[in-house]
């Protein structure tokens, strides 16, 4: 399939040439686009056989479900059984954001989308091309991350060529999105509000509106647990080569790189160091990648998948990454980064 490509550098000049994306939404095709999170890959959130189309392009298991995207409230209260009263909270504060929420679905969601459960999970993006597609398209828009299955997210509309050309009627090229990270989802179906993915919005965002949100015990490093989000179980965000995630004392991190890199060195591997910026000018050799500052994590989240994958192009075997801090975004860092490395972590 050809894929077009819809360069937008100023959408209030080319709002015309969003009519083109939104005729091939409604007409059941799928087209990638910016939001403010990472890019996503869209299809009419009604149609069973558009969003088929999603889940072939990607690769992407059928018992993960799909984020619907929404432009308004009204659009959203078609989608979902009731809105409780948290979700309203919420909504003000953080819509429209980088929050996604569980709400009980309405018959009109259609089965492939929620994976068969009976909550069906809903965001209404801050992008305005994101915003723009939705309100054109008249219908809610399903868009996973527009990467192939278990790859890192797209920050940039290259990563989406990459990964879909050829696959997707239509790439919008909006630049870089804004936080790199995917959105938080945010359990309201149940009794105790629950995070089942961390993700733009922060824990402190959460809590200092809902003091009693829980994250999901399935998140972290221990195995007792399963993830209650579907997603949450796969291999993601990975780069090609294996990596390891260093943690703890910072001078121990330091050195303990060093020491790996220089074994894994002399054994003939193409070693890639995943680095904070503060840290960079510490390691000696070529293949070190800075994915931000500690000193505003913020340049983490953002920088962080296309860091993946420049080091994807370097043809490394092994990479051995730097861990932050797990507050704030910091913990959404560490999860990416965790799911990246396969849970293969050295504590020190
Ligand atoms: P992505 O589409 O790649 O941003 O991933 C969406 C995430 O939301 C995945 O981790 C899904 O498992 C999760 N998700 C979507 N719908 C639900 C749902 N109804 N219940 C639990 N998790 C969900
Ligand atoms: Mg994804």
């Amino acid at each position: 399939m050809e894929t077009e490509l819809l360069k937008i550098y100023d959408l209030e000049e080319q709002i015309h040439e969003m009519e083109r994306a939104a005729a091939l939404i409604k007409g059941g095709e799928v087209v990638a686009f910016p939001t403010e999170t990472v890019y996503g890959l869209g299809a009419d959130g009604l149609s069973e056989s558009a969003v088929r189309k999603i889940f072939k392009a990607k690769g992407r298991p059928q018992d993960n479900p799909l984020i619907l995207h929404v432009d308004s409230i009204q659009m959203l209260k078609r989608l979902v059984r009731d809105i409780p009263k948290d979700a309203y909270k919420c909504m003000e504060r953080f819509w429209p954001g980088p929050l996604t929420m569980l709400f009980r679905k309405s018959d009109l969601v259609p089965d492939i989308i929620t994976a068969g459960l009976q909550t069906v999970a809903i965001r209404m993006p801050s992008h305005p091309i994101a915003l723009e597609l939705i309100k054109r398209a008249g219908t809610p828009i399903a868009a996973p991350s527009a990467n192939i299955s278990g790859r890192p997210s797209p920050t940039r509309a290259s990563h989406v060529v990459q990964d879909m050309k050829g696959k997707i009627a239509m790439i919008i090229d909006g630049g870089e999105t804004g936080v790199g990270l995917e959105s938080t989802v945010l359990d309201l179906t149940e009794k105790v509000p629950m995070v089942l993915r961390p993700g733009g919005v922060t824990l402190e965002d959460l809590r200092d509106l809902l003091p009693e949100v829980v994250i999901d015990p399935g998140l972290g490093d221990r195995k007792e647990f399963t993830p209650k989000s579907p997603g949450q179980k796969y291999r993601h965000y990975a780069p090609k080569a294996e990596m390891i995630l260093f943690s703890g004392d910072k001078e121990r991190v330091v050195a303990a790189i060093m020491e790996r890199a220089r074994r894994e060195g002399a054994q003939g591997k193409r070693v890639g160091l995943l680095v904070t910026e503060e840290n960079r000018n510490r390691y000696p050799g070529e293949n070190v990648v800075v994915m931000g500052s500690v000193r505003d994590k913020r340049t983490i989240a953002h920088g962080l998948f296309h860091a993946i994958r420049r080091l994807d192009e370097l043809e490394i075997d092994i990479i051995l990454c730097e861990s932050v801090e797990e507050d704030q975004i910091g913990m959404a860092i560490m999860n990416r980064l965790l799911k990246a490395a396969g849970g293969n972590r050295i504590n020190l």
